[in-house]
């Protein structure tokens, strides 16, 4: 069986947009689907609904604000002074417990509902911030769990599951979307598109393999001249 169809879980900043051109690369039928859980910047879920409706890919929003309630973070919770390390005894308040367990699961039931079997997300573990439901050892279990909860045959896709940040960077451009996704897409903690507000955990680590990957580039242009 020739599976065309996929659902993007789509939060509008780098790594999620990149895989929703990825997925457009690699399937006829793409789809993506946001989720309102209580982040304090819910106008990324604005920013990924205005790229695919550019893009003409069908956008859902799916409401969950219980997660916000759950656990307490840095996320969801403008009273918590966000960490800019990750402590020495555990995880950064930026974890959101069981985010991508949701998320996934959520989106599986969704797009189960759609006969779509193949989801991507932008989880990986290179540039590992110690999230542990980005690992890929979480999503291969959530994969086989997915399977026996519906008696389904899932395939989660995780095309950044092995690239550095400036390897995502790389993507983008072959893509054709690079500047798309530098100038359009939220990463940033404190709400800032594109750029960001530069001094973020996030904002550092997209700097750095943005500053990375371009030298790079660069360097091969400079290679190409001669
Ligand atoms: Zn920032």
């Amino acid at each position: 069986m020739l599976r065309q169809s996929a659902l993007v879980v789509l939060s509008g900043g780098q790594d999620s947009t990149t895989c929703l051109f990825w997925a457009k690369r690699h399937f006829k039928y793409v789809s993506a689907l946001s989720f309102r859980y209580g982040q304090l910047h819910e106008n990324e879920v604005e920013i990924a609904r205005e790229i695919c409706n550019e893009h003409h890919i069908p956008f859902s929003v799916i409401d969950i604000p219980f997660i916000s309630g759950l656990a307490s973070n840095s996320l969801t919770d403008s009273s918590v002074a966000m960490d800019s390390t990750k402590p020495a005894d555990g995880l950064p308040n930026t974890f959101v417990p069981g985010r991508n367990l949701f998320f996934l699961s959520i989106a599986a039931v969704f797009a189960r509902e759609h006969g779509i079997f193949d989801l991507v997300t932008g989880v990986g573990q290179t540039d590992f911030s110690g999230y542990p439901d980005c690992r890929d050892s979480f999503i291969r279990s959530l994969n086989v769990s997915l399977n026996l909860a519906m008696d389904e045959q899932f395939q989660i896709h995780t095309p950044l599951m092995w690239l550095t940040k400036a390897e995502v960077w790389e993507l983008a451009d072959e893509l054709g979307v690079f500047d798309l996704v530098r100038e359009r897409t939220l990463t940033c903690y404190r709400g800032i598109v594109g750029d960001g507000c530069g001094d973020c955990p996030a904002c550092k680590l997209r700097r750095e393999g943005l500053e990375q990957y371009l030298q790079k580039r660069n360097s091969k242009q400079r290679d190409e001249q001669f």
